[in-house]
């Protein structure tokens, strides 16, 4: 059976960042505990390894008063920031991926300015608590699509407004557009802010170029990962046999009878060991 591996697929670029600047904390401070506040990327088995190295992950910055504290990529709440740098016997190492430090510093300043801000995106994920952190609590809201779209917002046709717009990093063109449609008729100003991650678009259009000409697609990557599983979803949408895995022991055989091709992508979050462990499955099992 032929295998045709997503050439984007596997660790981002602030992915990788973070996971170096947690290998390298363990270098520098061996007689030190580390800490990583919430898992530093959405895969058990990185997260694993990392822990062997003396890396420990940790819920909430309340639970620890000193050591060396890493934040993971996709951030994490102003509140939890400060409180960690006010503490002198914590030292912070920053790893949030510059792309949602910039959606971040983009909310700050729309506050300031008294926009409306509106982040597409799902709101219980970390990283739009973290962006919605940097807002008036009282005028930032998440909604995961144009349905979601608050009667407030929409009722102020008549009279001018200043709405923000911008999308949590891993959030497709066509759902931030649908959105965008919805306040383009609105009397005022609407500013849209371009934060989705071209990493994740990248390989979101090359999977799906390969999930069509294949009859069956593995992605790997962890089940919490909102970028794996938005991935699952578009190749699901045009590959009925396609499957998501986090680790080779959950192929299965069946899946691969009479199949010809089979296409390979993973999350962002995926390293590359994990992604050559289940080719290696595959081509076992086929
Ligand atoms: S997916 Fe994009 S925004 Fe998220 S960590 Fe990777 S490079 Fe950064």
């Amino acid at each position: 059976m032929k295998i045709k591996l997503v050439t984007s697929a596997g660790f981002c670029f602030g992915v990788k960042r973070a996971v170096n600047l947690a290998v390298k904390a363990a270098e520098d401070y061996p007689d030190q505990t580390i800490y990583n506040l919430g898992p530093i990327i959405h895969n058990p088995q990185v997260v694993k390894n990392l822990e062997a190295k003396g890396i420990h992950p940790l819920d909430s910055p309340k639970d620890v008063d000193h050591g060396i504290i890493i934040i993971r990529s996709h951030g994490v709440t102003r509140q939890e920031l400060s409180q960690l740098n006010n503490n002198p016997a914590i030292t912070v190492i920053d790893a949030t991926c510059p792309f949602v430090r910039r959606a971040q510093e983009i909310v700050a300043r729309m506050k300031e300015e008294k926009y409306q801000i509106i982040i597409v995106g799902e709101k219980h994920h970390p990283e739009v608590e973290g962006l919605i952190s940097y807002g008036d609590p009282d005028h930032t809201l998440a909604i995961s699509g144009p349905e979601e779209m608050p009667v407030e917002v929409v009722k102020h046709q008549k009279k001018p407004h200043k709405i923000a717009l911008l999308a949590q990093t891993t959030q497709s063109y066509e759902n931030f557009n649908r959105v965008a449609e919805c306040l383009l008729p609105l009397k005022g100003e609407t500013r849209c802010f371009n934060t989705i991650c071209n990493a994740t678009s990248d390989r979101q259009q090359e999977s799906l170029a390969i999930a069509t000409e294949t009859d069956c697609m593995i992605i790997i990557g962890g089940f919490s990962s909102a970028n794996t599983t938005r991935l699952y979803q578009l190749c699901k949408a045009i590959q009925p046999c396609s499957y998501h895995i986090e680790i080779p022991e959950q192929l299965q055989a069946k899946w691969f009878a009479d199949m010809h091709t089979v296409g390979i992508t993973a999350g962002a979050s995926t390293p590359k060991w994990l992604i050559e462990k289940v080719i290696h499955e595959i081509n076992n099992l086929s």
